[in-house]
C-alpha cells in the first residue's frame, strides 16, 4: 500500500476535542486490515535489525502500535502510563500542555540497565508528550534509539524539541 493511500486513511475531525482543533483520528486507518498490517510490516522492516532491546508505548493510542511492533521484533514491550495506573514502583513526571500539566509514569524496572529501546506514539504534535517520555526512559535506564510516529504533524516543530534524538514518521501533514 503506498504512503499516499495510508494518509488517505486518516480521518480529519475539526474541532475535536475542543474548537479550533482538526483532530487527526486514526481509527479509520485501524480499521483497515491491509492498512494496519501495512503500518506495522513497515516499522518491523525499519527496526528488525537495530538490536532493539525494548519497544516503549504511550498510552493510550501508542499501545494501538507498539504492542504488535514488541511481537513482531521479538522484544518486550514496556507502557507509560497515565498516574495510578502502574502497580509496581514508577518513577513519575510532570509536564506541561497547552493549558495545564500532565502527568506520566513508567515503572522502575522496566529496562536492563542501558537497554536500547524504541518509543512509539500515534502521533508527533509539539513534542511535550514524547519528551517526557524520554525523560522517564532515562530515569528508568533505558537508552532511546529511535522515537518512531505514525503521523507527524510537521508545522508544530516536535522534531525541533526533540533534536537530540533520532525521529522517524510514517506519515506527514
Ligand atoms: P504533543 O505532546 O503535543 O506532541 O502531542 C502528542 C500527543 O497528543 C500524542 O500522545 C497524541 O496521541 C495526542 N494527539 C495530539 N493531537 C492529536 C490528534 O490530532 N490525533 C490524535 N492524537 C493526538
Amino acid at each position: 500500500m503506498a504512503r499516499q493511500d495510508l494518509a488517505s486513511l486518516i480521518r480529519n475531525i475539526p474541532d475535536f476535542p475542543i474548537p479550533g482543533i482538526q483532530f487527526k483520528d486514526i481509527t479509520t486507518l485501524i480499521g483497515n486490515g491491509p492498512a494496519f498490517s501495512e503500518v506495522i510490516d513497515r516499522l518491523h522492516e525499519r527496526y528488525r535489525d537495530q538490536q532493539i532491546d525494548a519497544v516503549v508505548g504511550i498510552e493510550s493510542r501508542g499501545f494501538i502500535f507498539s504492542a504488535p511492533l514488541a511481537y513482531r521484533l521479538g522484544v518486550g514491550l514496556v507502557p507509560i502510563r497515565k498516574p495510578g495506573k502502574l502497580p509496581a514502583a514508577t518513577y513519575q513526571i510532570e509536564y506541561q500542555l497547552e493549558y495545564g500539566t500532565n502527568k506520566l509514569e513508567i515503572h522502575r524496572d522496566a529496562f536492563q540497565p542501558g537497554a536500547r529501546v524504541l518509543v512509539i506514539d500515534d502521533l508527533l504534535a509539539t513534542g511535550g508528550t514524547i519528551a517526557a517520555a524520554c525523560d522517564l526512559i532515562g530515569m528508568a535506564g533505558g537508552q532511546v534509539a529511535e522515537l518512531a510516529f505514525v503521523i507527524e504533524l510537521t508545522f508544530l516543530n516536535g522534531r525541533e524539541r526533540l533534536r537530540n534524538h533520532n525521529i522517524f514518521s510514517l506519515i506527514q501533514f
